[in-house]
């Protein structure tokens, strides 16, 4: 059973606090969780929310509150869960292309690292030695994911370390006496096929002889989830089978038990998450019905920057016969959020909801043309709370120093 909030609350909502408005629910992000928990009953399983998703520090705590750990792409997201309480065991960092002093302020934080570069990796060997177990990011050179921009493990990859280069890995640790803790892959986004993962396995399990101090096997976010009426996510289930049957074997073949780590991102918020706009103007021009609405890519932007997409509902007019629309938004660039798409007949002044926005939404969000952010709002226990503002002019100039 899936909880979704209907379309009259969410109408009653954006009536409330007015529109453009994110809107997350607290109780589906737990439900997402507790999936995936049931689904890894089986396995010494530790899940870290990659919480570059959606960091509103309100999410932030409502995740640390259900139990789950936290995810870290930049040293700010690590003093961001730190401030929402995260204890430091709690906190993951894996970073890509960072400076090292990035990677210090992490190590100061006593957070769990991921290093993906040799540089990096040998900068902290010969600065921390045996006193700071580590994790690797290795780039296993497979393909996956939704599409090739948002696909991170292939071979020309920017992100992990290339499987080919395991001999100066080996060289570094055994040069700087480096303690390599996890090892690490995160091969893309909206991976769905189960076998994707089990290659990831493989390649992992079959260096893990290089490393006795391995405790840890992070096999990264990635889960998909439904973006379309019975459309199909990731088969969870599947996979928690398949890796308690991995990790039960590699015990058998190494006489010792790791862990394994995931970062799911979307998995958690994508659901949770709406946006609702309102739609300021109906242009027809050509064959092409527009529909015009209060937001963009400044708040909006993954349909146009790597094609993905979002049911839509005009939430004003649930049951009204159906027409085929262009959704744009306002900003002075093409921000076409859907094309040729069927709504319950629109009128200038309906408000139109965007599903699986609380992934990758507002935190993509910018002040582009000058406009301002989404407020955003938490439903929990069935209240609805403010948890963004508003922006007023003076934000637009925040930190600007008027010189002339
Ligand atoms: C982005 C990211 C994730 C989360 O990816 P999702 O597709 O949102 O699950 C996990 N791990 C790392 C290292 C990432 O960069």
């Amino acid at each position: 059973m899936s909880q979704q909030l209907t379309s009259e609350q969410l109408v009653e909502i954006a009536d409330r606090f007015g529109t453009p408005l994110y809107v997350y629910h607290a109780e589906k992000i737990k439900e997402q969780y507790e999936k995936l928990t049931a689904a890894f009953e089986g396995c010494n399983a530790r899940f870290f929310y990659a919480c570059k998703a959606l960091t509103n520090i309100n999410i932030l705590k409502y995740v640390k509150s259900i139990g789950c750990n936290v995810d870290c792409s930049s040293l700010n997201e690590v003093l961001l869960a730190v401030r929402a309480g995260f204890e430091s065991n709690r906190i993951l960092y894996t970073s890509n292309n960072v400076a090292f002093c990035e990677i210090e302020g992490a190590k100061e934080q006593g957070v769990h690292i991921n290093i993906d570069s040799l540089s990096n990796l040998k900068k902290f060997g010969e600065k921390f030695s045996d006193t700071y177990p580590v994790g690797i990011r290795v780039r296993p050179n497979i393909m996956a994911g939704g599409n090739l921009k948002i696909s991170t493990g292939h071979s020309k990859s920017k992100f992990g370390i290339p499987l080919e280069n395991i001999d100066s890995v080996l060289q570094i640790v055994k040069d700087t006496n480096l303690r390599i803790r996890t090892l690490h892959i995160h091969t893309g986004s909206e991976i769905k096929d189960v076998e994707v993962f089990a290659k990831g396995i493989e390649v992992l399990f079959d260096i893990a002889k290089f490393f006795p101090h391995l405790e840890v096997i992070d096999l990264g976010g990635g889960f998909k989830v439904p973006y379309k009426p019975g459309e199909k996510g990731t088969d969870i289930q599947a996979l928690g089978k398949k890796v308690a049957e991995e990790f039960n074997l590699f015990e058998k073949l190494y006489g010792k038990k790791v862990e394994v780590w995931f970062e799911p991102g979307k998995f958690i918020v994508s659901e949770a998450g709406y946006l609702i706009t309102q739609v300021n103007v109906l242009k027809q021009s050509g064959e092409t019905l527009f529909a015009g609405v209060n937001s963009g890519l400044n708040h909006l932007i993954r349909p146009m920057f790597y094609g993905s997409h979002h049911e839509i509902k005009n939430i004003s007019n649930a049951s009204g016969p159906e027409k085929e629309y262009t959704v744009v938004g306002n900003i002075c660039e093409t921000d076409t959020f859907a094309e040729d798409r069927m709504l319950n007949e629109v009128s200038e002044g309906d408000y139109l909801a965007f599903y699986n926005a609380g992934a990758y939404g507002i935190e993509m969000a910018s002040h582009y043309n000058s406009r301002f952010k989404p407020q955003e709002i938490l439903v929990i226990d069935g209240e609805a709370k403010l948890i963004r503002k508003k922006d007023v002019l003076e934000d637009l100039l925040m930190n600007q120093v008027e010189v002339l």
